[in-house]
């Protein structure tokens, strides 16, 4: 985990070898090679910010945070569940 507690590409690339990207506010969506993605942007990129980088969305930039397009990852829950289920760890507050 990076700073923030954000999900790095490094940690991903090391679960699975693709990432599904998609946008909740338009049709934009797409399969990137996490390999691929590592060697573009290292393994410290924080998953964060991986959607503004990679989604060519129309409206990315758009000033107003309710217009911005909204990139999300719908396997990502699924790749972080499936490690948590090898290497159980106690979250405590
Ligand atoms: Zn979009």
């Amino acid at each position: 985990m990076g700073k923030n507690g954000a999900i790095l590409l490094g940690e991903l690339a090391a679960r699975a070898t693709h990432l599904d990207i998609e946008c909740s506010r338009c049709d934009r969506k797409g399969r990137y090679r996490l390999a691929k993605l590592v060697a573009r942007l290292g393994e410290d990129f924080p998953m964060t910010d991986l959607g503004t980088e990679l989604a060519d969305c129309p409206r990315r930039s758009a000033t107003a945070h309710h217009e911005r397009c909204d990139v999300f990852y719908p396997k990502l829950a699924q790749i972080i569940a499936d490690d948590q289920k090898s290497t159980p760890t106690k979250h405590t507050l």
